[in-house]
């Protein structure tokens, strides 16, 4: 298992990469992302920091697969319900539970809350 000095190296270090490399140079200004579920419901998201999103998200309607539409925003009239953003070190350091987050996280990944 990966130690807590070896989360808080490797975390600092993509907090520098965010700050410097051009990939998480993203204007967030309205950046939103709509999955499409078989269902016909739409999740709507919102970034609000600059990083990855996974390519398929929990349905909020019938807890089904959904698939994004690479921030093409299909549903104009409807607010986000989720948001994606970078979690601080403090609870990065406890993800060790789930080290597929964790794993994700390391490698610039958002994890999302409602909103
Ligand atoms: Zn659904």
């Amino acid at each position: 298992m990966i130690s807590q000095k070896e989360i808080e190296k490797r975390f600092n270090k993509l907090l520098d990469e965010v700050k410097t490399n051009d990939f998480y140079k993203v204007d967030l200004t309205g950046r939103v992302n709509c999955y499409k579920c078989r269902c016909g419901h739409i999740t709507k998201t919102k970034d609000i920091d600059a990083g990855v999103t996974p390519f398929i998200f929990n349905c909020e309607k019938c807890g089904k697969n959904s698939f994004s539409t690479f921030y093409k925003d299909i549903a104009p009239a409807q607010k986000p319900t989720f948001e994606w953003y970078r979690p601080a070190l403090e609870q990065v350091l406890k993800m060790g539970k789930n080290p597929a987050l964790l794993e994700h996280i390391l490698d610039g990944g958002l994890d999302f809350r409602k909103c």
